[in-house]
């Protein structure tokens, strides 16, 4: 690729960084010392520094968003396109490309029947939360407000998404949080809870954990649950086999709204449209944001069935009776109009066919890692959302430390390739190396990645 990175004075652009941008997510003493790194190109699965230096991006955007690559002209194309035409126009009235993408999203989701637009993923959880809050008041007199969410999920950033999110360290010092949020055990088998199951009959148990905190708040008092389809930034956690359609008979049985947050699983990370469709679960809300438009718009949606929609315009002459909600920036065409592209690229490219083979790769490497390093006690995955989990001692499964699981990350960028890991700083939980390359990667993509890994292991390990 011939980059001109001459064009713009880049040290310049670091020292106004540094100057001036609060990162995410980043203790900034740190930039006292190292400069910030600025991405300043991407292509395909690559993207390069403003040094010029190329990385493989093993993580889709640090963040699992890019689902088809960098640098895809139609997307770019229809967006601009669209918003030369109308670039936004909220509240009460629609919008072309907004009506066309629901209409295709749909298509892929039997069963469920409107879509919500919004702009990030805490956003379409809050929008859920509130469903079913306003479902409380107007349908249950006010019961069944409760929702559940399980330990090592994440829903969002803000403070609803903190109270329902089951990540201690995000939730430290933010409080006070509304209340009505209720924990359920985490499903990870590798962390056992149970120790006289395994395999699908641990699945059943997780789910039976679910059922014994419902029974103990009182069935009706819980109005939903919500659950990741595989936890992402807790520990990439598949849930055993087992575990959903149990799930799927409690919530039946109690009469309680299945949310499930598909914003990191939603748009094929797991080789199927979403998450929950690789288990035939059948739910109530699903909400999704990163890989909807792959990060070239921001747009989420928050997707309910006709039987959820119709408690909000049941009564038409009761005032309160309509979600009574707007988001400004869900107006913005830009995010539908390259939902649009980046779905059809998904499916001219056989993009959820690649993923299946590619995340088996991934997998198989990762598998072989596990036999060569000592520290890698765990490997999990579903398509192309992979984790390595690394211990220090197997037996006791105690997580490395946190400065070793940096090291490992920092060795890989040495390497040319930018991996992940979740959950480092939290004492007793899971440290993660996680992978999610966009779903475009190669075989020779894969077997890069995980010599990188294999490297960055040797060097911090030995
Ligand atoms: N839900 C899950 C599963 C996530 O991983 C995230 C972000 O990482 C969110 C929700 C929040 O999305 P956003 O950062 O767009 O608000």
């Amino acid at each position: 690729m011939n980059l001109d990175l001459t064009k713009n004075d880049l040290s310049h652009v670091v020292e106004a960084d540094k100057a001036h941008v609060w990162h995410h997510l980043v203790q900034h003493k740190q930039f006292e010392t190292v400069d910030p790194k600025i991405i300043v190109e991407g292509k395909g699965l690559r993207v390069w520094d403003a040094a010029g230096r190329e990385y493989i991006d093993a993580v889709s955007g640090a963040v699992w968003t890019v689902n088809v690559g960098y640098g895809r002209a139609r997307i770019a194309d229809a967006v601009r396109d669209q918003i030369l035409r109308m670039n936004f126009f909220a509240g009460a009235m629609g919008t072309v490309p907004g009506a066309l993408f629901a209409e295709r999203l749909l298509e892929k989701m039997p069963g469920m029947s409107r879509v919500y637009y919004s702009n990030s993923g805490s956003e379409a959880n809050e929008k859920a939360f509130k469903m079913v809050r306003q479902i409380s008041a107007r349908h249950y007199g006010g019961k069944k407000q409760k929702i559940l969410y399980r330990d090592r999920d994440y829903h969002g950033t803000t403070i609803a998404c903190l109270a329902g999110g089951g990540q201690d360290e995000r939730n430290a010092q933010y409080g006070p949080f509304p209340e009505g949020f209720v924990r359920v055990p985490h499903c990870l088998e590798y962390r056992k809870q149970w120790d006289d199951v395994s395999g699908a009959a641990y699945g059943r148990r997780a789910a039976d954990a679910i059922e014994e905190v419902i029974l103990r708040e009182g069935p009706d008092t819980v109005g939903a649950l919500c659950l990741e389809p595989v936890t992402a930034g807790g520990g990439v956690i598949v849930p055993p086999e087992g575990y959903w359609p149990r799930v799927q008979e409690i919530c039946r049985k109690y009469d309680i709204l299945l949310h499930i947050d598909e914003v990191v699983c939603g748009l094929g990370r797991t080789g199927t449209w979403f998450g929950y469709q690789n288990w035939g679960v059948e739910p109530d809300f699903v909400t999704m944001a990163k890989g909807v438009a792959s990060g070239y718009a921001a747009i989420s949606c928050t997707v309910t069935t006709e039987k959820v929609f119709e408690m909000f315009k049941d009564d038409a002459e009761d005032p309160m009776s309509y979600f009574r909600d707007i988001s400004t920036f869900g107006g913005c065409t830009a995010g539908p109009a390259a939902a649009l592209e980046n779905m059809a690229i998904i499916e001219e490219e056989g993009l959820l066919d690649n993923c299946l083979a590619m995340g088996e790769r991934l997998m198989g490497n990762l598998a072989a890692l596990k036999e060569k390093h000592a520290v890698v006690g765990d490997v999990r995955g579903k398509g192309l959302f992979c984790g390595a989990e690394l211990v220090a001692d197997r037996e006791t499964k105690e997580p490395v430390a946190e400065a070793d699981a940096k090291a490992v990350v920092a060795e890989c960028m040495a390497r040319g390739v930018i991996i992940g890991v979740t959950n480092r700083s939290l004492p007793g939980m899971n440290t993660t190396l996680c992978l999610s390359p966009a779903l475009i990667a190669t075989p020779q993509d894969i077997d890069a990645i995980t010599a990188a890994i294999d490297g960055a292991l040797t060097k911090v390990f030995g």
